[in-house]
This record gives C-alpha cells, structure tokens and sequence, in this order.
C-alpha cells in the first residue's frame, strides 16, 4: 500500500471540484492508501480527507502553524505535523509520499505541481507526478506546455516525466506503479 500526497484547491471553489476531491479520498481509501495532504479542513482538501476518513482511510496532514486558522487545520486527522514554515511543510509532504496527484487548484497547487515535477525530472526523486485532468481543467497549461516544447523551453523528455491521468482510477493507477 501506498502513501499518496494530493495536491488541492484551497478556496471556495465549486461543488463538483469538491466532490471531485471526495471521489479521490474515497477510491485511495477504498485501495487501503493513505492519504497525505496540506492538513486543511476547508475547500477540496477538507472534502478529500473527510471522504478518506469516511471509508475507513488513514489520513496525513501537514499544516504551517501561521495557517492554522485560515486554512482550518484538520484536527480529526489521524496525523496532523504542525510545522514553521511553508518550506518544511512541503519538505514533509514530499518525503511522506510515495507518489503525488495534483487535482484542480490555485497557485499553490501549480506550485507543489511543479516543484514535485522538476524534482522528477531532474532525478532528484523517482516517485510518479500524476496530473488529473479532471474535465480538461488544465488543457490550457498542457497546451502552452506542448508550445514551449516546441519551441525548445521544455524537453519532451520533461513533458513525458508528468503523467496526465482523465478519470480518478486512472489517476490511482499512475501514481501507485512502481
Ligand atoms: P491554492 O491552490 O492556492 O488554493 O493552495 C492550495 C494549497 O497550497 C494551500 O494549502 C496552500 O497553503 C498551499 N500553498 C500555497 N502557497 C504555497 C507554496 N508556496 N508552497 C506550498 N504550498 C503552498
């Protein structure tokens, strides 16, 4: 079994975006995965853990101390890591993962999207980097990818390093090969 760390929206985004999140914590529950995320109790991160929790998952969180309000860090967590800074936060999510999802979000998702990315390509860690294109959430940003590839900005070789899954099993499939 695997612990997969799924990056997420934050704000107050859609109910299909949530339910999106809880269709996640359910299925890596239901596959006996763990789940480690940014121990929020708010927007898709709180539905993915609460769904986690609900079919019997083990949940990870892993919150700065500074967004422990603002974010609602997520008591009922089997594990909640407080940390002090933003830095060893995502430090911890990546070394407790053996794999990573990224599901629709903001700039902090693009963010721990493209840092767990560019260490993958650059041999810094061999874990698979999964992108759910969850109703073409990201074409835009494959697209303009596909454009700097073409234009030289980014090897194919990088491109192929990020796994663009369209349905959740697909998106657990991908990140728990090994
Ligand atoms: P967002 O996608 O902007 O809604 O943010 C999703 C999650 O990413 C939240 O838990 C944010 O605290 C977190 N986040 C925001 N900025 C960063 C950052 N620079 N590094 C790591 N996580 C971040």
């Amino acid at each position: 079994m695997s612990a997969i760390c799924v990056y997420c929206a934050s704000g107050p985004v859609a109910q299909d975006y949530l339910d999106l999140a809880a269709e996640v914590g359910t299925a890596l529950a239901t596959a006996g995965h763990t789940v480690v995320s940014g121990g929020g109790n708010i927007s898709m991160m709180g539905a993915l853990a609460e769904a986690a929790r609900a079919a019997g998952g083990s949940t990870v969180g892993i919150i700065p101390r500074a967004l422990m309000e603002r974010e609602v860090a997520d008591l009922g967590s089997d594990e909640l890591v407080v940390t002090e800074t933003m830095r060893e936060r995502k430090r911890l999510m990546d070394e407790r993962a053996d794999g990573f999802i990224t599901l629709p979000g903001g700039i902090g998702t693009l963010e721990e999207l493209f840092e767990t990315w560019t260490g993958g390509y650059l041999g810094m860690h061999s874990k698979p980097v999964v992108l759910l294109d969850h109703l073409d959430f990201y074409a835009p940003l494959l697209g303009w990818l596909d454009d700097l590839a073409a234009r030289g900005f980014v090897s194919r070789r990088s491109l192929d390093r990020l796994l663009v899954a369209d349905s959740v099993p697909k998106a657990i499939e991908f990140a728990t090969a090994r």
